[in-house]
């Protein structure tokens, strides 16, 4: 997509997509935050300024204390991935395995029950306009660097405190060769197994794309960015089909949905977690505060869907974009 805005008037850029907004012709941090308010609301403005106040300064590149020239137009290309927001779901995992299977999530001793995910996945799906929605799968060869009943094929490094004899599933050990930090989970999601399959129930988008995680035997992958082809296939799917916005909600919360928005956020994606679409293995706030403290948006549905379906937008979503555009245009454009 061109820049919209590179070579027209960003005046009337502004006009056009907020209706009624006053264009001065000193665009200082008040008038800034006016749009803002615009842009979101004003109780978002006032319980979070500081983004606002940190987005302002990352265009006002000058620190002159007015955005001017290209400043505005890096501004608008900003306001123009918000307002032209691009959606993708990735839903996690939804796996038989994590729900009935050998690693479901009631038999991890924590309370969370997987099966509960479906449901409100499914409304997610049914009712937000998403523009593509992609389903990762753990997706595991027989020898698995991961499966407790693998450990006797792999040396244990002499430093890891827990030994061969005493090693216990969901334990964690340390490996020679490749030489990782590695919990041990009952065998589980082996390819082409109903253990590996998306759960019965859940709803399956026509248009979906699909992608697999953990294929290399010696490799841990809870996010779907670290399997060499899933990884591949995710970024083609999410630059073909020009993703502004990542949401993401399913198994688990803490480990697999956690890591891929990690990732997500790395690579310069505004993300938001649906938290009441995901379980964990182990709850806690922990959790909530590493995605908060990395950038993501932590949010129920009824939110999500109003993001996705009513045109309103979110203040740490737009933050989180402001940061990358600076860095590269690469997903604004
Ligand atoms: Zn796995």
């Amino acid at each position: 997509m061109a820049l919209p805005v590179e070579n027209g008037d960003p005046s009337l850029f502004l006009i056009k997509v907020l209706p009624g907004f006053d264009v001065k012709k000193t665009f200082d941090y008040e008038q800034f935050r006016t749009l803002c308010v615009r842009l979101f609301s004003e109780y978002e403005v006032e319980q979070d300024e500081w983004r606002v106040r940190e987005v302002f300064e990352l265009f006002d590149a000058d620190a002159n204390g007015v955005l001017d020239n290209q400043e505005i137009h890096s501004c608008c290309n900003w306001i123009h991935a918000i307002v032209n927001p691009v959606n993708v779901l990735l839903v996690v995992d939804v796996q038989n395995d994590f729900i009935d299977g050998t690693l479901a999530l009631r038999k991890c001793g924590f309370g969370q029950d997987g099966l509960e995910v479906v449901q409100p996945i499914n409304r997610l799906l049914k009712e937000g306009r998403w523009d593509k929605v992609i389903y990762t799968q753990d997706w595991h060869p027989e020898n698995h660097i991961s499966f407790f009943e693998n450990l006797a094929m792999r040396e244990l490094h002499p430093k890891s405190e827990i030994t061969k004899e005493t090693a216990k599933p969901f334990d964690t050990v340390v490996f020679l060769q490749p030489h990782i930090t590695q919990i041990l989970w009952p065998k589980h999601c082996v390819k082409n197994t109903w253990g590996a399959e998306l759960h019965k129930d859940l709803l399956i988008i026509p248009s979906s794309e699909r992608v697999h995680k953990g294929q290399d035997p010696d490799k841990e992958s809870y996010s779907a960015f670290e399997d060499a082809e899933g990884s591949l296939k995710l970024k083609r799917i999410l630059s073909a089909v020009g993703a502004t916005h990542l949401y993401a909600c399913g198994i688990a919360y803490d480990i697999c949905v956690k890591q891929t928005c990690l990732d997500c956020l790395r690579l310069g994606y505004p993300v938001a977690v649906i938290e009441d679409c995901c379980r964990s293995v182990k709850p806690d706030s922990e959790t909530t505060t590493t995605y908060i403290e990395n950038g993501a948006l932590v949010e129920r549905s009824d939110r999500i869907l109003s993001l996705v379906n009513d045109g309103k937008h979110s203040l740490v979503m737009a933050h989180q974009a402001a940061k990358f555009i600076n860095q590269t245009k690469l997903h604004i454009m």
